[in-house]
């Protein structure tokens, strides 16, 4: 019997796991469709000026399923590198280290920090009775006023945009790992040596940039047949009419349209955008729940410096109000790499929306407004940026807004009635969900994947567990 013809939407890590899957375990034919002249999606890698580059801060977490990281560990050899985490977060005008450690939250807290917080964690506190909860309320009762005022409500503003108290409690379930003072005080102890995994503090990174468990994937799944069709952007979908009829997928290349059909589709871009692009679906697409659902964007603004190193941590994290960016990384620092010698490229992420006036700002500015808000949180920039780079990631982050819940239902009971068409990875599910967690996906999707067809039920066991993910920073 033939194989099924999958046609994959997006080569990031969540379309190349599926692809790699389903050549590997030989179970389909498989063309996947990318937008993009490479591979990787958010989570690729570029060069610029002899450095390699990734889409902001990104690292391997070992939270990784084993089975995974034991065919990324494969496929990357040598190139896999452990490495220690070495950042900081800018608290009240103090660098801490980041991740915590205990003799950090001794000596370098700032005192009424760390008198408040340690008076919050003794202190009962009563849920909110004011209305559903909310990302601000559940945190504010499992962590108290001063980690809250001083850190994760600020950074929430600038993240996403929006006031803490309009955020859904979910928000805080699976962004916030350290939700609660246990979980708290038992990430800080894993910071002590014998208490933690071997793993404890560390994270895994490929020498040829992050972009590289994209590469290898693709590499793996070409040379086991799958058609990997770059620079293809997806246009529309025509639902199959009957039980025999393919999927008709339109792609644009180069201006010119063409069709191909597939048995069943696997779509990971944005969820919001296939109620736009599929026609000829028995059901009415909700337009209204997926106008209603929102990503956050993202400027990343890379400015190029003559110094070897500008500091040697992979990232500080800047929660405080009045500095605009979230996050600066120095791309140097995550692979150890010493070339290209007396240069070096930061990275400085920048949250924003798509009708921000910063959106459009040129690369110049946008440096500018980088070297000043590195100039307040006390590490000044050298010299004048040499050059600087801007990437706009229009995706970025799911907003959690309060009650989007129901708009996510709506789209996917939808999709549902989608025949053959199954929707998945971070923008397929509207999940703020790591690298790893979009290559479980990908990989429980090929493990639905039998002689019978795709099974549901399993697929539905599957949904389920995603719900456990929770982000890691
Ligand atoms: C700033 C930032 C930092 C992050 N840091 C980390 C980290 O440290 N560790 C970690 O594990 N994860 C991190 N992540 C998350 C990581 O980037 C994602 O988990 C990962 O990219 C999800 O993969 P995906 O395949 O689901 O989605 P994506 O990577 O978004 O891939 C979707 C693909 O679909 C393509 N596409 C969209 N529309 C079309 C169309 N119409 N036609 C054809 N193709 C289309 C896109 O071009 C893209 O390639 C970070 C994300 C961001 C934004």
């Amino acid at each position: 019997m033939a194989q099924p013809h999958v046609v994959v939407l997006g080569a990031g890590p969540a379309g190349l796991g599926g692809a790699y899957r389903l050549r590997t375990l030989d179970r389909a034919r498989v063309t996947v469709l990318e937008r993009n002249a490479s591979v990787g999606g958010n989570a690729g890698s570029f060069e610029w000026g002899g450095h390699t580059l990734d889409f902001g801060s990104h690292r391997l977490h070992p939270a990784c399923d084993p089975d995974i990281l034991a065919d990324i560990r494969r496929l990357l050899g040598d190139d896999l590198l452990t490495r220690p985490r070495h950042g900081r977060i800018r608290l009240r005008g103090r660098w801490i280290h980041f991740p915590l450690l205990p003799v950090d939250l001794f000596l370098r807290l700032d005192r009424r920090f760390a008198f408040g917080a340690a008076r919050d964690m003794l202190l009962p506190r009563r849920a909110s009775s004011d209305g559903p909860p909310s990302f601000a309320s559940v945190l504010r009762q499992s962590l108290g006023p001063t980690v809250c005022d001083a850190f994760y409500f600020p950074y929430a503003r600038k993240i996403w945009g929006r006031d803490p108290s309009e955020l859904s409690a979910v928000q805080a379930k699976k962004r916030v790992s350290a939700n609660s003072f246990g979980k708290l005080v038992r990430k800080v102890m894993k910071m002590v040596p014998g208490f933690g995994s071997p793993m404890s503090g560390k994270f895994l990174y490929p020498r040829g940039g992050f972009g590289q468990i994209s590469s290898v994937l693709a590499d793996e799944a070409m040379a086991a047949g799958a058609d990997l069709r770059l620079g293809s952007t997806v246009v529309s979908a025509r639902a199959p009419q009957g039980p025999d009829d393919p999927w008709q997928v339109v792609t644009r290349q180069n201006g010119e349209e063409s069709v191909l059909h597939a048995d069943q589709v696997w779509s990971t871009i944005p969820l919001t955008v296939l109620t736009r692009i599929v026609e000829g679906a028995q059901a009415e697409p909700p337009r209204a729940a997926a106008d209603a659902m929102r990503f956050r964007a993202m400027l990343l603004v890379y400015v190029a410096l003559d110094v070897d190193r500008f500091t040697p941590f992979d990232a500080h994290y800047l929660p405080e109000e009045g500095v605009r960016i979230t996050r600066l990384s120095e791309p140097k620092n995550y692979a150890a790499r010493s070339e290209p010698a007396g240069r070096t490229v930061l990275c400085a992420e920048l949250p924003c929306s798509t009708d921000d006036p910063w959106w459009t700002m040129e690369p110049a500015e946008l440096g500018q407004l980088v070297a000043e808000d590195l100039r307040r949180s006390g590490i000044p920039l050298p010299h004048e940026p040499r050059e600087v780079l801007v990437r706009r990631l229009p995706q970025a982050y799911p907003i959690y807004l309060d009650g989007y819940e129901a708009h996510f239902d709506a789209l996917d009971r939808w999709i549902e009635t989608l025949p053959r068409f199954l929707s998945y990875g971070r923008q397929g599910l509207f999940a703020h969900d790591n690298t790893h967690h979009a290559l479980a996906m990908a990989y429980g999707a090929a493990d639905c994947m039998g002689d019978d067809g795709f099974d549901h039920e399993r697929w539905a066991e599957y949904r389920r567990a995603f719900e456990s993910h929770v982000v890691e920073d």
